[in-house]
């Protein structure tokens, strides 16, 4: 009979977050580490995802994971060793009404608190700064030069290759079925390529946080939900932010090689995982963004796809370790927004298991105890 493998920590998804958490964990030392994935790197919602990087939130915590994040972000390609397109183009956040301009302003004043240098431009400085952009119904923007983007499935590959560097390991189309709790801690997990042995076992598990976590015995207050997204054919690049608007229901950027890829919420979606796309997104993003951004009359959607985002019930990411299940860690719920803020939570939870505290970012109160104690308050920036 062969030798059951045991590792010190197995990671379940190989999206940005898990492979964000072994680079942390083996860069502390921990290298007896494996990801599990169940299909390719990247494929849950990282790789559906824009690669927009914004420290414009209206909550501290999500202000404070953002900024230690674009710290890591810029220092990706020495750090890690893959160049990530990573780009600081900023974000411009268009508001189209009185009541969230206000809100604007509030937080504006919170996220100078926190030192992130944030301007408010007036309709007429967004023309003049943006002559393509049609401002009309435009009540006032801010602006944050060192917001960003970059791509997804590069920052995925380059934590991986980190991480197989290093000594950890990462096993692909390799589904966890089962996690093994023995007297209230975790010993082990059962996957399609058989039973490994492990002291801790992270929830990275994105759209299937809550059905993971059922493995464990834990139930997280997680539902998923679809968002579609698309890409045109490449122009000359001229458009170096991301361009937002939660009023107005869009965001857009342009990659590296020219496209555009953009993208719009839609409040009638179900919860559940559904990776279809539909006519009627197409049809009402295309001409919204054609008023907005009058240039893109004439270019085509090349390609358009949907992912899921992992929703929590205050719009804010749940992190932290379990009290019901020893060895049980999570890192979910980030409603819209886990790739800008996976370096910074990756590099938390890795220095709370290796070190037994966060030491760069507080991600205390992102525990699911928040939602027991009633503690929360909604992320109002999202689309
Ligand atoms: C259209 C769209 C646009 C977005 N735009 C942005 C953006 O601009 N900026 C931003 O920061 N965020 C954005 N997001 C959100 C972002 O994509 C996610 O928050 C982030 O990618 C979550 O990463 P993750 O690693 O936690 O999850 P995922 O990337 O989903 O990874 C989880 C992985 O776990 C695997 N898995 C699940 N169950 C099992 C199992 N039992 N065994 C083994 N493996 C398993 C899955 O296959 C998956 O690969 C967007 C999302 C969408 C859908």
């Amino acid at each position: 009979m062969s030798e059951i493998k045991k590792y010190d920590v197995c990671i379940i998804g190989g999206g940005i977050t898990g492979t964000a958490l072994g680079y942390f964990l083996c860069k502390f030392g921990k290298t007896s580490v494996a990801i599990f994935e169940k299909s390719y790197l990247s494929s849950g919602s990282t790789g559906r995802c824009a690669g927009g990087i914004r420290q414009q939130w209206s909550t501290r915590a999500n202000v404070r994971l953002a900024m230690r994040s674009v710290k890591l972000f810029e220092r990706f390609k020495e750090d890690v060793g893959m160049d990530i397109e990573y780009r600081q183009g900023g974000y411009l956040v268009l508001s189209y009404n009185e009541q969230e301009a206000e809100q604007f302003e509030r937080n504006v004043k919170m996220q100078r608190e926190e030192g992130l240098n944030v301007e408010i431009l007036t309709p007429k400085q967004v023309s003049e700064k943006y002559p393509y952009i049609n401002t009309e119904g435009i009540v006032m923007a801010t602006f944050c030069q060192t917001d960003g983007h970059a791509n997804p499935h590069k920052a995925v590959i380059g934590y991986a290759q980190a991480i197989r560097r290093m000594g950890g390991d990462i096993y692909t189309h390799t589904e966890v079925k089962n996690v093994d709790v023995q007297n209230g801690r975790v010993t082990g997990i059962e996957t399609s390529a058989g039973y490994f042995a492990c002291d801790i076992v992270v929830n990275a598990s994105g759209p299937w946080s809550r059905e993971v976590s059922q493995l464990v015995g834990v139930d997280l207050p997680t539902e998923s939900y679809r968002h579609q997204i698309l890409v045109t054919e490449p122009l000359e690049n001229f458009f170096p932010m991301m361009a937002i608007s939660f009023s107005g229901n869009f965001y857009m950027r342009q990659t590296q090689h020219g496209q555009f890829i953009l993208g719009q919420g839609d409040k009638d979606e179900k919860p559940g995982i559904n990776h279809n796309v539909t006519y009627k997104f197409e049809k009402e993003l295309a001409s919204k963004m054609v008023r907005i951004f009058p240039f893109l009359r004439d270019i085509r959607i090349i390609r358009h796809w949907s992912g899921m985002y992992n929703m929590s019930p205050d719009a804010q990411p749940i992190i932290g370790q379990s009290e019901k299940v020893k060895g049980y860690y999570y890192a979910v719920g980030y409603s819209g927004h886990g790739f800008m803020v996976a370096p910074a939570v990756g590099e938390a939870l890795a220095e709370t298991i290796v070190f037994g505290k966060a030491l760069h970012t507080d991600i205390s109160y992102l525990d699911l105890t928040r939602f027991e104690k009633m503690q929360i308050e909604k992320e109002k920036n999202v689309v």
